[in-house]
């Protein structure tokens, strides 16, 4: 069966969409070579979690590959996605994080888009990771999304009180991984923590795809 799916829809690597030889897994050798791993950039704190980690840089092909997923339902690049991040995780933050949650879209782009790209990721991630995942918060209302937004104030103040906490007693006194494609100034994954940390989590790190830089 594995086979003939194989056969049928050939798995592609997401980052350059070349046909995946057969010794090569989710990943071509090429791309796992020539990425634009974060390294000791991929590493940073912010207001209200203790540490974010990153595998790649948002650029090249790392951008390319996920801008497709985002907006053109690419959503068979998780796999290879998750791989990565599960491996920067174990790297950085193992034994630091007790359940893993998304950073939650609104119900207009989640029905406009079909899925939501963080709730995919960490549910691979997760499982690679064999950790324990919990829908922890939703989005209020509809936000212009933090990508038209330059700016760390603008980014800031566009998230302040977008998002509510549900189900707090899943999570008090636990410490809680959070998950996002990517971090650019932090806002959204610091106003996410400040949420769960007023409601009762006990400490949040986060862990995104990307990391890009960002001008203050
Ligand atoms: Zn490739």
């Amino acid at each position: 069966m594995r086979r003939l799916i194989r056969l049928l829809y050939p798995p592609k690597c997401p980052f350059c969409e070349r046909l995946l030889q057969k010794e090569e897994t989710l990943i071509c050798a090429e791309c796992r070579r020539s990425l634009p791993y974060a390294g000791a950039a991929g590493k940073r704190s912010g207001r209200f979690f203790s540490l974010c980690v990153s595998p790649l840089l948002y650029r090249d092909k790392a951008r390319a590959a996920l801008l497709r997923f985002k907006f053109g339902s690419r959503s068979g690049s998780a796999a290879a996605f998750a791989d990565l991040m599960a491996e920067r995780v174990e790297r950085d933050l193992a034994g630091k994080y007790d359940l893993i949650t998304w950073v939650p879209v609104s119900f207009l782009r989640l029905r406009r888009r079909g899925y939501s790209q963080s709730r995919i990721l960490a549910e691979e991630t997760a499982r690679l990771l064999g950790a324990e995942t919990a829908a922890l918060l939703r989005k209020r209302r509809y936000r212009p999304p933090q990508s038209r937004l330059t700016g760390a104030a603008a980014r800031a103040a566009n998230v302040s009180g977008a998002f509510a906490a549900i189900h707090p007693e899943r999570f008090l006194g636990k410490r809680v991984l959070l998950i996002d494609d990517v971090v650019t100034t932090g806002a959204t994954l610091s106003e996410c923590a400040r949420v769960l940390l007023t409601e009762g989590a006990s400490g949040v790190v986060c862990a995104t795809l990307c990391c890009r830089p960002h001008r203050p």
